[in-house]
């Protein structure tokens, strides 16, 4: 008999090869998977390695069973007594059959080249070769299908990874950017830090300028975003940072108490007031104001571009008023896309010299405030950071505007 010995990956592929080579007689002898030792088992899958054998040319099949097959179990259990028996020298008689014909034959040493042991031994081999066979296709295919779903679970998990956005535009919109204008500063941050990137493209107008004579300053906006808290912020940096002479006027006439308030702060920090009723009074009084200061700061009553009847009263009063700057008043607790679309509104219908924009101090997200400075729609002049006055206003400039970024809790991301 030849025995040989095969090895390969895939049980069914080593069975082909031995079939292939020793002929679709082979038997199966033995098997055994072979994992390779250290860190090569994890690189290199296990091998299976099978025994197999073939009877020589001439060398006769072994007796039939005559009553069919006999359950395997019981005929490898009948040859390992036989084999048992035969090492200890006993008694050679054949082992108990089922009475389906003999299962071992160990008696005297055969007459002829016929072997019964290794015939029967063959048999049983063959039977638990094909058994085993069986086992491991099963078990190469339930491999391979764990293979299939570990591959789509990396694939899934790749493709999810390459979805995600990168961490500083997770940062941008984080922090309330829209996602066109976080894109365009990450494209505009290649090769350098996002804060650098921001700090290029903020423009600012700087604070008003004072000094060639008297200048109109009017603020503009919806309501409640903190024109008045401005006006009189700024009156108390004219007057007393600048020691200019300021006159506090209000054309918002209709708000109850609105012209009380401008009076309120007026009285506080010794400064004139007026109230402007337009149109028809307003170029007056404006020309009066102007004659007797360095600055006239206007506050206006809320108006959004093209809301009649307010925004009509608003253009006609500016129109009498001719001021020499324009500010719009926002606040950015508004959201990013609120912001852009009042600011658009604004600088669409007046001539804006600058925005001011308010309340940053309870913006826990900027964004809206990047998104502005980002967008050039009219560059920012004062930042409001707090409800009191004096102390709450800064003059917008790049570095302010990137340290009100910094600030949020996500500006370390932000500052890479
Ligand atoms: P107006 O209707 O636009 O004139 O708004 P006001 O000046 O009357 O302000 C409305 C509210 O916003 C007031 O309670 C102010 O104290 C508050 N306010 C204005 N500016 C700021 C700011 O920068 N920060 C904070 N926290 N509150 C502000």
């Amino acid at each position: 008999m030849k025995i040989k010995r095969y090895e390969g990956q895939y049980v069914h592929e080593v069975i082909a090869h031995i079939r292939e080579e020793l002929g679709s007689d082979a038997v199966v002898l033995h098997t055994r998977w072979r994992s390779p030792s250290g860190l090569k088992r994890l690189l290199s899958r296990p091998k299976v390695e099978v025994w197999a054998g073939i009877r020589d040319e001439g060398e006769p099949a072994p007796a039939a069973n005559g009553a069919g097959v006999e359950p395997l179990a019981s005929r490898a259990l009948a040859l390992k007594q036989a084999l048992e028996a035969h090492a200890n020298g006993a008694g050679l008689e054949p082992p108990a059959t089922n009475g389906h014909g003999p299962a071992v034959a160990l008696a005297e040493p055969p007459a002829t080249d016929a072997d019964p042991l290794m015939d029967d031994i063959l048999d049983v081999a063959s039977d638990t070769g094909e058994l085993a066979m069986a086992l491991w296709t099963d078990v190469n295919a339930s491999i391979a299908r764990l293979e299939e779903k570990v591959d789509e679970l990396a694939r899934a998990r790749e493709e999810k990874a390459a979805q995600a956005p990168a961490p500083r535009l997770r940062a941008l919109l984080d922090l309330g950017v829209r996602a066109d204008v976080a894109a365009e500063v990450v494209a505009a941050a290649e090769g350098k830090s996002v804060s650098e990137a921001l700090l290029d493209s903020f423009q600012c107008t700087g604070e008003v300028e004072l000094g060639g004579g008297p200048k109109v300053v009017a603020l503009v906006g919806p309501s409640g975003v903190g024109k008045t808290t401005t006006l009189a912020k700024l009156a108390a940096h004219f007057a007393l940072v600048q020691h200019a002479r300021v006159v506090l006027c209000s054309s918002d006439t209709k708000r109850v108490g609105t012209f009380e308030q401008i009076r309120a702060v007026g009285d506080l920090m010794q400064l004139p007031t007026s109230a402007i009723r337009p149109p028809a009074e307003a170029s007056q009084r404006i020309e009066l104001a102007r004659r007797n200061s360095d600055v006239v700061l206007l506050d206006t009553a809320a108006a959004m571009p093209g809301r009649d009847p307010d925004w009509s009263d608003l253009v006609d009063m500016l129109i009498a008023v001719e001021p020499d700057e324009i500010h719009l008043v926002v606040s950015a607790t508004l959201r990013a896309a609120d912001l852009a679309h009042i600011v658009d509104g604004f600088r669409k219908a007046l001539p804006l010299r600058g925005v001011v924009v308010t309340k940053l101090d309870e913006s826990v997200e900027p964004g809206g405030l990047v998104d502005l400075a980002w967008r050039h729609l009219t560059p920012l002049s004062y930042l409001g950071v707090g409800p009191n006055v004096p102390g709450d206003l800064e003059t917008a400039t790049p570095d302010a505007l990137l340290a009100r970024v910094w600030s949020t809790r996500l500006a370390n991301l932000l500052r890479e």
